[in-house]
């Protein structure tokens, strides 16, 4: 009997989410005994025409991992959408945008003039811009469109299932493999981790107060941090309250704030929203003025708010589609 092909491409990701795999260690032995990796560009030297030759739903799962913000990135999820039964959103890029999404605060022409004519280590006198037809040595060739915006993967194509976290824990990924070769997958739609917040199960919630009041928030560097306390008993920022569970708490336990990688839980429309209004809640504040010295001590609130979900967020890209069109309008 043949084994079941599982197919696994990276968009605009760092790299973490591949690490992940590989960070499966002896479990990925369990996995390439009983499946058959079809397409795996990262480490293997497939080529597209591979994955042409599979008839369309031949490959029984594909994991994407990473943003969308080129076109070959967008023309290759379609194809492995085609050629899959099962798309698995993997990691917070592919499954909110993530943190390449940030780049959603600025417009296409910022992100091109920063990165080839402003960054100080720049060496570029002829100010070359990346174009999508290139001459050389007599042949014309086609480069990859750079998109206007980030896109999760769902707003480019239909998604299955997602494994969250930036990167996700291993024994997830593992877990949602198995599920895929045992047939045994929850609805389509599902986040494949905990249903809950953080904050349920998480070893310092004992010490959580029933009523936070919050006069300054600190920056970690800023305090001593008790490793047994919760962190928003310590004025520090943690997002645990509206995060959902099932990381392990890896930053918990290295004495670090959860930072909202595993997205929000079911049923919330906009996690930075749901943070925003609940940090709001514990501000202890009597006058303007010193609710305004409370919020100055958040850096980047949106940056930090909306780190892993700018890009499948309510605001989208409300203003970068602005900036982008007023560029245009001065082209
Ligand atoms: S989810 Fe995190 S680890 Fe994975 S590609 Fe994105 S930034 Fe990297
Ligand atoms: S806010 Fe953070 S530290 Fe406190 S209980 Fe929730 S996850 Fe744990």
């Amino acid at each position: 009997m043949s084994k079941p092909k599982i197919a696994l491409y990276w968009c605009s990701s760092c790299g973490g989410c591949e690490e992940s795999i590989v960070d499966l260690a002896e479990d990925i032995l369990t996995v390439i005994s009983s499946a058959e990796i079809v397409f795996w560009p990262v480490a293997l030297d497939f080529k597209y025409e591979d994955l042409n030759r599979f008839s369309d739903g031949e490959i029984d799962a594909a994991l994407i991992n990473g943003a969308i913000r080129m076109s070959e990135q967008e023309q290759i999820v379609k194809l492995l959408r085609r050629k899959s039964k099962l798309i698995i959103a993997q990691g917070a890029c592919a499954h909110l945008g993530g943190v390449v999404g940030l780049a959603n605060f600025n417009a296409k022409k910022e992100i091109l003039e920063r990165a080839y004519k402003k960054v100080p280590t720049l060496k570029n006198d002829a100010g070359v811009f990346p174009q999508m037809k290139v001459w050389q040595d007599d042949m014309e060739l086609d480069l990859p469109d750079f998109h206007k915006i980030v896109k999760p993967l769902d707003m480019v194509i239909d998604v299955d299932y997602y494994i969250p976290g930036c990167p996700p824990p291993p024994e997830l990924i593992k877990s949602a493999l198995l599920a895929v070769l045992e047939n045994k997958l929850p609805q389509k739609g599902t986040v494949l981790a905990e249903k809950k917040a953080l904050c349920e199960s998480c070893s310092r919630r004992d010490t959580k107060p029933n009523k936070i009041k919050i006069k300054r928030f600190k920056r970690v560097y800023e305090t001593e941090l008790d490793e047994n306390k919760c962190f928003l008993d310590q004025g520090v920022i943690c997002l645990g309250i509206a995060t959902r569970g099932g990381c392990n708490e890896r930053c918990i336990k290295a004495n670090q704030p959860c930072k909202g990688c595993f997205g929000p839980v079911d049923n919330v429309l906009d996690y930075g929203g749901k943070v925003l209004s609940a940090i709001a809640s514990m501000i202890d504040y009597d006058t303007p003025e010193e609710l305004e010295a409370i919020l100055s001590s958040i850096p980047d609130l949106a940056g930090l708010f909306y780190r892993y979900s700018l890009a499948s967020s309510i605001l989208k890209m409300k203003l970068n589609k602005d900036k982008n069109n007023a560029q245009e309008d001065n082209d």
